[in-house]
């Protein structure tokens, strides 16, 4: 609790600072504001895609107003200062002056969330080099809409809202002490409202150095309205009525009128300050849309030019090849390619021959099941003739062996070989020896020992 307690920013010393001077809001737009007594200022604007108008007052309880805005279509944003006289008004303008500074060039939520922190160090440089006060800092809620896409990113409690086919939406969460109790289920939105600590906020713009900001990318569309505003509105005007008057006031400018007037109607307790942005559609939309539709549509031909350019180029090659296969026992031609596509063959059935697969070596018999490619059918019948042959001179070689084994078993059979005395035979019947040249050389034998 101490740690949070030490983080926690609170806005209660505003009414005790008292200024007669004007709010410090967004430089850099050419349109013209019309100031309306001290702490009062409105700015309204168009572009082909937004219609705009802002609005911050001082309120009828605090003496000056530490509220800014900032209007530089597409970016828009919202900063509520606190710190005191000649601080927390220091703190917005800064925040809103570099928020524009940094703004992105398109709906890059991680861009307008580095901006919002490029804001928290310039405040932060603000008090140390003696712009504003030591302690100054302030909320930042921003977005940036670039066609039907809307980056968001903020810091604080003041809030985005979205009114889409008549219902209002807040999009952002309020980094505060009373939504944590909120979303702990301790207290309700009403209660929320107005609890005595409504005021304290557990995350701002120029304390902490590593600050992060929320940010994320949303979808928007023709007809709807954009809304930021301070907690000088949402702490005084129920979102129920916020929603009536958004949905009843026809342009910007009645809207963040109407809607600063029910904030006083209320009590007015703090600076109040509204942005309300229409995304409209004079035409320009529909052109980038038209754009994007052709631009779809070609690349779509393309694609399917390239799968048909493909598919008939693969056509073409299974209709140009043949290769050597099985059908059954038997070796044959097939028309095609040995392989199937979407569960249908790409191959068929041309001739088939008297050769037997079984004749063939196994090595043979395998590459004919896998399907042996030749250039044309007449390669392939010429490849299943030479089978043939190789296969008939096998077998007349095979007849010869088997004649010459034959022949030669009877010539043994006439002829049979005479064992000789280790077993072996010979060639052929030798000559008995003559009973006295054995003597004989059983003597030489006998001699020689
Ligand atoms: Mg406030």
């Amino acid at each position: 609790m101490s740690k949070l307690a030490s983080s926690l920013l609170s806005r209660v010393s505003h009414d005790l600072h008292e200024s007669k001077q004007a709010p410090v809001n967004s430089p850099g737009h050419d349109d013209p504001v019309v100031t309306e007594g001290a702490g009062a200022q409105t700015k309204s604007g168009k572009t082909a895609t937004l219609a705009w108008a802002a609005r911050t007052d001082v309120g009828l309880v605090r003496s000056h107003n530490e509220d800014s805005f900032l209007a530089q279509a597409p970016t828009f944003a919202v900063s509520d200062g606190m710190g005191g006289h000649a601080a927390g008004e220091v703190a917005s303008a800064i925040a809103v002056a570099t928020i524009a500074e940094h703004a992105p060039a398109h709906a890059d939520d991680l861009l307008l969330g580095a901006a919002i922190e490029s804001a928290n160090s310039a405040v932060i440089e603000g008090a140390i080099t003696g712009k504003g006060k030591t302690g100054m800092g302030c909320t930042a809620s921003a977005v940036h809409i670039e066609l039907n896409k809307m980056a968001v990113a903020h810091v604080g409690d003041s809030r985005v809202y979205l009114l889409h086919n008549g219902a209002l939406v807040r999009l952002t969460h309020d980094h505060s002490y009373v939504e944590e109790l909120v979303d702990a289920g301790e207290i309700t939105a009403d209660e929320a409202r107005v609890h005595p600590s409504r005021s304290v906020i557990t995350r701002a713009l120029g304390s902490d150095p590593d600050m992060y900001a929320d940010h994320f990318t949303i979808d928007v569309s023709a007809g709807d309205r954009v809304l930021l505003c301070s907690d000088g509105l949402s702490s005084m005007v129920e979102d129920s009525q916020i929603e009536a008057i958004a949905v009843s006031s026809a342009t910007p400018q009645a809207a963040v009128d109407n809607l600063v007037a029910a904030a006083l109607q209320e009590g007015g307790h703090d600076n109040v300050t509204v942005v309300v942005v229409d995304v409209v559609d004079d035409g320009v939309m529909d052109l980038h849309r038209r754009y994007y539709l052709k631009r779809f549509v070609t690349v779509a031909l393309l694609i399917v030019g390239i799968v048909a350019a493909l598919f008939v180029a693969a056509m073409l090659f299974v209709r140009n090849s043949w290769y050597v296969g099985v059908n059954g026992d038997t070796v044959a031609i097939y028309h095609g390619v040995n392989a199937s596509l979407f569960g249908q063959d790409l191959y068929a059935l041309s001739e088939t021959s008297a050769v037997q697969v079984k004749d063939l070596p196994d090595a043979m018999q395998q590459s004919l099941r896998d399907g042996i490619v030749v250039g044309s059918e007449a390669e392939a019948q010429a490849t299943i003739k030479s089978y043939h042959d190789q296969i008939e001179a096998d077998k007349v070689h095979a007849q010869q062996i088997a004649d010459k084994s034959t022949s030669g078993t009877q010539t043994s059979q006439e002829n049979p070989a005479v064992p000789k005395a280790d077993g072996e035979t010979t060639e052929g019947p030798e000559e008995e020896a003559a009973p006295g040249e054995a003597a004989e050389e059983e003597f030489v034998d006998e001699g020689g020992e």
